[in-house]
C-alpha cells in the first residue's frame, strides 16, 4: 500500500511517500514558511535521486502547500502516475490526550476530539488537524489515520503520570504527564527487543535530537518517560530547558517583568544548549566548542550528560533493572561523544560501552557495548515516518 505520511506544523509541512509492501520510501520533502514570505519547497525523488529546492509563489496556506506536494508527486519528477495510487494518508499528531492510546482511523468524532485536545498543545495540534482536514478535502474517500506522539506512553500508571498538584487540576484541566516522541520510543524499543531476542525486556530509550526524551519500556509497555504535559519537561534540549524548579519560573518572570508568553519563549526557544553555550543549539557546534576549549560548551555538554544519567538511574529503579540502553535521534545516532559522556562510569551497573567502537560511525543499528557487557548499548536509527505508514496500513487495509 502506498501511504502518504504528513507531518503538518504551524508553518511547515513534511511529507513522505512510503510503500508498505517493502517499507521503502519513494519520495519525501518539506514545505517551509507556509503563510510567511519567501517559502521554500524541498522535494526528493528517492527512486532516481532527483532533488530540488524551489522558491515557489507565496504558499498562502496548507491547502496550497499540499496541492503543490500532490502535483510534484505526479509531475515530471514524480513517483506516481496518478494521485489515485495514494491509498491512505498517515498523519503525525502531537497530542492525543487521554482519548487515544493507539493510532486511529479518522472520522468526524476523532476530529472533534482532536479539536477539544488542542488546548493542551496549542502550537501543534491545530496545525495537525488542519493537515487532516485538507487531505480529506483534496483526496476525498481515502482513509486518513492519525498516529499520536503521546499514545505509546498511555500505559504509564496513575501514580507515575499524576502531578502532585491539587487533584482538581488533573480532573478539570487534564494537567498530567503525557510524554512525547512515542512513535520513536515504540519503534526503537521494538527493534531492541528483537535484537535482545526476548519479549520480557527492560529497555531505556534515549531519543536525543533537538527535542529529546527518555523512556523506560518494560515488556513492551512504557513505565515512565521524561517529557510531561508538554514537550518542555525532562532532560536539557537544543533550546528547551527541561526540568527546573517551577518556582524559578515565577522568580524570573517577576524580576525581568516577563509575560507568560515571554517566559514560555525563554524556556522553549532560548534555553538548553543555546542558553548555556550561548552561540548555538546544535550539538555539532558544542562538540567543536569543546575542541576549541570553550568553557560554556563543556558546561552544556556536562549538564546534558549528567541529566540523562540521572534519568537512566531513576529508570533502572523504576523497572527493577535494565537489559539495554538504546540511543536514537540526531545526537543519539551520530554523536559518540554524547554516548560516551552518558555511559562513562556506569560499569558498576553492568553498562560497559566499547569506547573505541563507540567513536566509529557505523551505519544501521549497531551494538556499541563490549561483547560481555551485562547491559547492551545500542544505536538504533529511528524511523518515525515508517511507523506512521505501518500503522496507517494496519488500520486502513
Ligand atoms: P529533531 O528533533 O529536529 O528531529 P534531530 O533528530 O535531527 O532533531 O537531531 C538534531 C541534533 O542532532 C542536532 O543537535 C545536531 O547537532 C545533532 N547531530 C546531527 N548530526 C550529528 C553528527 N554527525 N554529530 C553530532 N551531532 C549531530
Amino acid at each position: 500500500m502506498k501511504v502518504l505520511v504528513i507531518n503538518s506544523g504551524s508553518s511547515s509541512l513534511k511529507f513522505e511517500l512510503i510503500d508498505t509492501a517493502n517499507n521503502k520510501s519513494l519520495a519525501k520533502g518539506i514545505c517551509e514558511r507556509i503563510g510567511i514570505a519567501n517559502p521554500i519547497f524541498t522535494y526528493k525523488n528517492l527512486l532516481d535521486g532527483y532533488k530540488v529546492e524551489e522558491r515557489p509563489e507565496p504558499l498562502e496556506n496548507h491547502k496550497i502547500a499540499i496541492d503543490l506536494v500532490l502535483h510534484e508527486l505526479t509531475g515530471e519528477h514524480g513517483v506516481l502516475k496518478s494521485i489515485d495510487e495514494v491509498e491512505a494518508i498517515g498523519h503525525r499528531v502531537v497530542h492525543g490526550g487521554e482519548y487515544f492510546n493507539d493510532s486511529v482511523l479518522v472520522d468526524d468524532d476523532v476530529i472533534e476530539k482532536l479539536e477539544e485536545i488542542s488546548e493542551l498543545a496549542p502550537l501543534h495540534n491545530p496545525a495537525n488537524v488542519m493537515g487532516i482536514k485538507v487531505m480529506r478535502e483534496l483526496l476525498p474517500g481515502k482513509p486518513n489515520v492519525t498516529v499520536f506522539d503521546t499514545a505509546f506512553h498511555q500505559s504509564m500508571e496513575k501514580a507515575v503520570y499524576t502531578y502532585p498538584l491539587p487533584l482538581e487540576d488533573y480532573k478539570e484541566l487534564k494537567v498530567r504527564k503525557y510524554g512525547f516522541h512515542g512513535t520513536s520510543h515504540k519503534y526503537v524499543s521494538g527493534v531492541v527487543a528483537k535484537l535482545l531476542g526476548k519479549e520480557d525486556s527492560k529497555i531505556i530509550v534515549c531519543h536525543l535530537g533537538n527535542g529529546a526524551s527518555i523512556s523506560a519500556v518494560k515488556n513492551g509497555k512504557v513505565v515512565d518517560t521524561s517529557m510531561g504535559l508538554t514537550p518542555l519537561a525532562g532532560i536539557m534540549m537544543g533550546t528547551r530547558c527541561g526540568d527546573i524548579d517551577p518556582a524559578a519560573v515565577l522568580y524570573i518572570m517577576d524580576k525581568r517583568g516577563l509575560t507568560p508568553k515571554e517566559i514560555d519563549t525563554r524556556m522553549n526557544k532560548k534555553s538548553g544548549f543555546l542558553g548555556v553555550f550561548g552561540k548555538s543549539s546544535d550539538f555539532r557546534d558544542i562538540q567543536n566548542g569543546i575542541k576549541e576549549g570553550d568553557e560554556r560548551a563543556k558546561l552544556a555538554y556536562d549538564m546534558f550528560c549528567y541529566r540523562i544519567r540521572s534519568y537512566i538511574g531513576s529508570y533502572i529503579v523504576a523497572m527493577g533493572g535494565v537489559d539495554a540502553i538504546a540511543f536514537t535521534g540526531g545526537i543519539g545516532e551520530n554523536a559518540g561523544l554524547a554516548r560516551e559522556g552518558i555511559c562513562k562510569g556506569l560499569e558498576f551497573l553492568g553498562i560497559e560501552l566499547d569506547y573505541e567502537k563507540n567513536m566509529e560511525r557505523i551505519p544501521g543499528d549497531v551494538e556499541y557495548s563490549k561483547p560481555d557487557s551485562k547491559v547492551k548499548v545500542f544505536k538504533i536509527e529511528t524511523a518515525e515516518e515508517l511507523m506512521i505508514a505501518m500503522d496507517t496500513y494496519r488500520l486502513s487495509k
